[in-house]
């Protein structure tokens, strides 16, 4: 478990300082499976989230699950039976029997010829091929860095597992690839993470991104497109920092044009994650940047804002969508003033209800909303507990989708009222807030 942030560790004032001076915005970094942002469609996406969300949400794909296409070659033509003459009465009667089975089976034969001789890493334009808006940001990331798989590099380049094994990509494919998908805010170079030799992996990311850097000065590979430099090393202090100092140099190097800043891989997968990060964000400079793909929960995502991180990746709407949970937090800021500050064990009752467990009987005959400040459509349209409990016992998809439209409305709510609270001088108060129902969750349960 990590540490929540402290109130009184200001490690990371000048970073946080850096941030509110730049009115920079951070992001939630929302990983969309297959290229689609889960279970919306456009319709659904612009009829449920105001355009003022837009600017807290950034769309994650993958290049491992939707830019790797089946390749079909020349089909090699095989010598028929016909072509071999028979020498003896026993390969004559074999040959009549192939024949005879042949016949039988000619659409099978066919559908052999059909099959794939490869695969490899196409783009294709995001607006038309993936159902993707062109009002959101988006980001376009080798893997959602929540794999098992690390990524390893071989003699032709940076390899990484997809949904038809590991397939390999050179720093010029890499391009092509991203060049393909035209309309990209941004994307994270390939990296090598492998855990046999870090230091191998650390200059072998930095030699890829470097290829990639030589590549982009004399071809305009997707112009738009901005370039995250990977920072890779595990859980090593030593190979994070010289991790940092190339990906800090070749940002340089692509200039500011193309440069978006520094994505630390694989934190969350670290022991010492809090302390990974407080280290990494420190060494950067704070005009730069930072980005963290992935971050396993709620308490990471917070550690992430406090520490100053421009782009925060979290699948936590869609998982607990999908484990039939609805997050319910308290985003009131003004709260505390307005009302007397109720007894211990009160504020503790309430303030436990910051996840709502919808498979649980309880709530069968519960007629109250998610939430009932929420503004999201599935509360909005008045869809009781009651109906969202009765949709997930019957397994029906309708409610796993009322509650991701709910707990995605919640998680962009939590990045407004931090990005606000930033700009107000009010990140502290924001932080007990959220740590005040985080811990009495603890305490309860
Ligand atoms: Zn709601």
């Amino acid at each position: 478990m990590v540490a929540l942030p402290d109130e009184n560790d200001h490690s990371c004032t000048s970073r946080i300082d850096q941030f509110r001076q730049d009115k920079r915005i951070c992001k939630l970094l929302l990983p969309c499976p297959d290229g689609a942002p889960p279970y919306l469609t456009p319709f659904l996406l612009n009829a449920c989230f105001p355009s003022e969300t837009h600017q807290h949400l950034v769309f994650g794909l993958s290049m491992a699950d939707c830019c790797i296409v089946p390749v079909y070659g020349t089909t090699e033509i095989l010598p028929k039976n016909d072509d071999i003459t028979p020498t003896s009465k026993r390969q004559m009667r074999k040959l009549e029997r192939k024949r005879a089975i042949d016949e039988k089976k000619p659409t099978k034969e066919a559908d052999h010829k059909k099959k794939p001789t490869g695969y490899e890493f196409k783009g294709r334009p995001l607006e038309s091929h993936f159902v993707m808006p062109s009002n959101y940001n988006s980001m376009i990331l080798p893997t959602f860095d929540m794999d098992p798989e690390p990524m390893t590099s071989n003699a032709k380049g940076i390899t990484l597992m997809t949904s038809h094994g590991r397939q390999s990509l050179t720093p010029s494919e890499f391009l092509g690839v991203l060049g393909g998908l035209q309309t990209a805010s941004s994307c994270v170079c390939m990296y090598d993470e492998s855990t046999k030799n870090r230091e191998l992996a650390v200059d072998r990311t930095a030699d890829f991104v470097t290829e990639c850097q030589q590549w982009l000065e004399h071809n305009d590979y997707a112009p738009a497109t901005k370039v995250w430099t990977p920072v890779v090393g595990g859980p090593d202090l030593r190979y994070r920092e010289k991790s940092i100092k190339y990906a800090l140099n070749l940002g340089e190097s692509f200039g500011a044009s193309r440069f978006a800043g520094l994505a630390l891989i694989g934190i969350h997968r670290c022991e010492e994650a809090s302390y990974l990060l407080q280290y990494c964000t420190s060494m950067i400079p704070s005009t730069t940047p930072v980005a963290v793909l992935a971050t396993t929960d709620l308490e990471q995502v917070l550690e992430c804002m406090a520490k100053g991180v421009d782009v925060v990746g979290s699948d936590l709407p869609l998982n607990l969508a999908k484990s039939h949970i609805a997050l319910c937090l308290d985003l009131n800021m003004d709260d505390k003033n307005e009302i007397p500050p109720p007894s211990k064990r009160a504020r503790l009752e309430v303030k436990s209800n910051w996840t709502l467990e919808m498979s649980n009987l309880d709530y069968s005959g519960d007629t109250r909303l998610l939430s009932d400040s929420c503004e999201c459509y599935t509360c909005q349209n008045k869809h009781t507990r009651a109906y969202i409990q009765h949709l997930v016992t019957v397994k029906e998809l309708l409610g796993e989708i009322l509650l991701f439209l709910h707990n995605l409305n919640q998680m962009l709510n939590l990045f407004q009222v931090f990005n606000n609270a930033l700009q107000e001088n009010r990140e502290t108060q924001f932080f007990q807030l959220l740590k005040d129902q985080l811990q009495s969750t603890k305490t309860l349960h």
